[in-house]
């Protein structure tokens, strides 16, 4: 049933998030290095329990939690999610051993976590990642290669990275391990971004992991990412929608005073109407999400292939960071230059909301991934009434790099 309204418990837990934002972690937030990770407000994080909520909370409260910080602190939103994204493989298939040494320092906000799936030569196909998993003849492995445009990197003290122990098999040859930081042979550099987004490189020289490493089983790798990822993904249209609601509060309060044309912006029908439809795509996208989160929780997100978790993730991850962009746009446009002098919180959105469209699955991708669930559902509905069997096209042009289910996108 997807949720059309929230109770009210957890509209107060939504203000209570937004206030912590404000008086807690935007003051931490303003003291960090650009582009760097900022210790003291994950340890902050960790202090007031939001990390751990996020390994005992289901989609929809990971949701209602990225939304309530991005409205007032995305930085703080930004940490939480990638502490979320690179120790959420770790809590799903971790050991015993591995759970306990890490999950305590990630849930305290003491050990930062990075989750490594991208690399140079494979972003949104990343099936055909090439991180080199070389048998080291007693039961290990040494890892050769690079990622890149990886969260919290190079800073990160563990790291789930996703290495290729069969070569040839695509996504069934790909092994996740966990990689502590101190690992001989492990580099990297932080990278310079649009958004001062804590980034970078991995390089791996030589660096051992062993069966003691291992997340989930060898080769079966695609599955500790997919089942991340299915959860992350509507997530991040939440993240998206906290940050539309900004920008929409704040052209709301600064048309509603700006005095033009002998009487306020808002008075001009243009701009009434503007934010009128900043708001209605914002709610839309909202409920997108929330729809997604639910049938996540409720559903069966290991067996992805009888749910409509996909098609609803993809969506609500596509129509959210697509309405945000618009949003916090559109709020620019109404605030005019002011909105573009540095420092001003629409010159902060404006960088932050592009990159969400990009990652965890482009646009573009989540447009495939839609089509695909799509024809496959009629495709087993059609079965159903036993109609004969037909060849159907398959959406999209070209080479489809997400036609398998255990095949995600980063
Ligand atoms: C701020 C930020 C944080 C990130 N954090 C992480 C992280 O923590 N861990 C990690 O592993 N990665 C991370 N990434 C990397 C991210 O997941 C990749 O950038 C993403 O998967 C896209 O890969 P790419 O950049 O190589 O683009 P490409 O795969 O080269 O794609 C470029 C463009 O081609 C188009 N395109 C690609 N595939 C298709 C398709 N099937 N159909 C139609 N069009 C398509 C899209 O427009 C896409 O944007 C991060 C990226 C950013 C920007």
């Amino acid at each position: 049933m997807p949720a059309f309204s929230l109770d009210p418990e957890q509209i107060t837990w939504c203000a209570e998030l937004r206030a912590l934002a404000a008086e807690r972690l935007k003051p931490l937030a303003e003291k960090g290095e650009p582009g760097r990770v900022n210790r003291p407000l994950v340890a902050a994080l960790g202090e007031l329990g939001l990390l751990a909520r996020l390994f005992d909370a289901g989609a929809l409260d990971l949701c209602l939690l990225r939304e309530s910080l991005a409205q007032v602190c995305t930085e703080a939103e930004t940490a939480l999610a990638l502490q979320g994204l690179g120790t959420h493989p770790v809590a799903a298939f971790g050991s015993p051993a591995q759970r306990a040494r890490w999950l305590p320092e990630a849930t305290a906000g003491r050990a930062v976590a990075a989750f490594a799936l991208t690399e140079p030569g494979a972003g949104s196909d990343a099936a055909a990642l090439a991180l080199d998993a070389v048998p080291d003849g007693r039961g290990g492995w040494r890892l050769h290669g690079e990622k890149q445009w990886i969260s919290n990197a190079p800073e990160a003290d563990f790291a789930t990275v996703f290495a290729r122990t069969t070569r040839g098999a695509g996504a069934r040859g790909v092994t996740a391990f966990l990689v502590p930081s101190d690992r001989p042979g492990l580099g990297g550099e932080p990278l310079d971004m649009l958004s001062p987004h804590a980034l970078g490189t991995l390089t791996f020289d030589g660096v051992p992991v062993g069966p003691e490493d291992l997340l989930g089983e060898p080769d079966r790798g695609f599955r500790v990412a997919m089942h991340t990822l299915n959860l992350f993904r509507p997530s991040v249209g939440a993240f998206a929608v906290g940050m539309a609601q900004a920008a929409l509060d704040a052209a709301l309060a600064h048309t509603a005073a700006r005095p033009a044309f002998g009487g306020r912006l808002a008075d001009l029908q243009a701009v009434a109407h503007r934010i009128a439809e900043m708001a209605t795509r914002t709610e839309a996208a909202r409920l997108l999400v929330y729809a997604a989160a639910t049938a996540y929780d409720e559903g069966n997100p290991h067996n992805t292939a009888d749910t409509d978790v996909p098609r609803r993730s993809a969506m609500a991850k596509l129509l959210a960071t697509e309405t945000a962009q618009y949003v916090v746009d559109s709020a620019v446009q109404l605030h005019g230059a002011r909105a573009l002098q540095r420092g001003h919180l629409l010159e902060h959105l404006y960088r932050e909301v592009r990159a969400p469209r990009i990652y965890e699955g482009a646009t573009e991708v989540q447009r495939t991934i839609i089509a695909r669930e799509l024809y496959a559902s009629h495709r087993r509905e059609r079965a159903r009434e036993g109609a004969p069997y037909e060849e159907e096209p398959s959406p999209g042009d070209g080479r489809d790099t997400t036609s398998h289910a255990e095949e995600p996108t980063s």
